[in-house]
């Protein structure tokens, strides 16, 4: 079945991969949305036609507008609207999520009232709003599909699985640039130090994100909502080779994993085809010669924010959007060359002391709440 398919943030890595993957497998493209990277959002469009477009950026949308003026058929939009339209053009069978931040919540949330099916690439949206969004999806009859590499691997091995109860989850992590660092090395490290992934090729804030294992912390917070496993039961082996994307150990101890290349385009067309498989490049092929396999414990010591993580969800409620929005101004005044790898630690760990208002049931305003508190005190800390 050939699907429509609308995409929120298309000009990022998982957007742009995730073109190829649609052109691969002829689907069609229903709306397209970026923030503000006119000039490849306007390549998009020649290629892919989709009869709606958005542009967080006000101005720059106004540019693409008069750029794509011979396109009778294109509308182009712009800001909160404009990414809530995408996000629920009538024509879509389903929504990728693939804008980073918790800016993806509400569009994410208008999708899902909308009934399509989410590809989730925008892993912060479940680990600021997980109950909400699982709980509505639920109500509304929507699938989420993961595309991040781990829960992708992991909705793959709970295929067929029938009524069997899954003991563990174990996350696998590259361990990023920064592997086998002690703390003091830590105090010392660059930018570009940072940025310099050594299996994937994403985009800056997660990248950073890996090398301070917020990543895998996100991913816990998101593999308890994906999965609904307790956070106990969620493991993280370090894997640098990035070869085996997460395992699922089963009651009678029985582990499956599954293994692939460090490519992001297998989990993002699983997504979009799921229940299907479909042929891929043969590029994507794993040699099982060419590789070792390692495994190693995760240091947290070293990595204190994969336990400020657990810990965000043993508290639940709002702390992960805290935990999450702390992060997000940490890594921003990182990449601003404002403050120092080892900073990013010390503003999420003291997010938790300056929100007081937690609360079990919580609706999308107090998620924003929360999100912002956090964001001022990693601010007014360090500005
Ligand atoms: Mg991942």
């Amino acid at each position: 079945m050939k699907k429509f398919i609308s995409i929120l943030g298309s000009t990022g890595s998982i957007g742009t991969q995730a073109l190829k993957v649609i052109q691969r497998l002829g689907y069609t493209v229903s709306a397209l949305s970026a923030f503000r990277n006119i000039d490849l959002l306007e390549k998009q469009v020649r290629a892919f036609r989709p009869a709606l477009v958005s542009v967080y950026d006000e101005t720059a949308a106004r540019e693409l507008r008069e750029r794509l003026k011979r396109f009778k058929d294109v509308t182009v939009l712009s800001g909160k609207e404009g990414n809530l339209a995408v996000a629920t053009e009538p024509t879509a069978d389903m929504v990728l999520t693939s804008m980073v931040g918790m800016i993806g919540l509400e569009p994410t949330i208008a999708a899902i009232r909308a009934g399509k099916d989410i590809a989730l690439a925008n892993k912060e949206t479940l680990v600021c709003a997980g109950q909400l969004i699982m709980d509505l999806a639920r109500k509304k009859g929507v699938n989420i599909y993961p595309v991040d590499s781990e829960h992708s691997a992991i909705f793959q091995c709970l295929q067929g699985k029938r009524n069997n109860t899954v003991k563990k989850i174990w996350l696998t992590a590259s361990g990023g640039p920064f592997r086998g660092f002690t703390r003091d090395q830590l105090r010392h490290v660059t930018k570009e130090q940072a940025l310099h992934h050594p299996n994937w090729s994403m985009g800056a804030k997660i990248t950073i994100d890996s090398a301070t294992m917020m990543n895998k912390g996100l991913e816990i917070i998101e593999a308890r909502w994906l999965f609904d496993v307790p956070q106990k039961d969620i493991n993280v082996a370090v894997h640098p080779e990035s070869i085996v994307h997460s395992m699922v150990q089963f009651e009678d101890n029985a582990i499956l994993a599954q293994l692939g290349v460090p490519s992001m385009e297998i989990p993002i067309q699983y997504a979009l085809t799921y229940p299907d498989r479909v042929e891929t490049e043969d590029a994507l092929l794993l040699d099982p010669f060419e590789k070792s396999l390692h495994f190693e414990r995760a240091d947290d010591t070293t990595f204190p924010l994969m336990s400020v993580c657990r810990k965000a969800l043993d508290m639940s409620g709002l702390m992960p959007a805290v935990a999450n929005g702390a992060n997000e101004a940490a890594v921003e005044l990182f990449l601003n060359d404002v403050i120092d790898f080892y900073q990013i630690n010390e503003a999420v760990e003291s997010s938790f002391a300056a929100f007081s208002a937690n609360k079990q049931t919580y609706t999308i305003k107090d998620v924003i709440e929360a999100d912002q508190t956090a964001r001022f005190h990693v601010y007014a800390k360090y500005l």
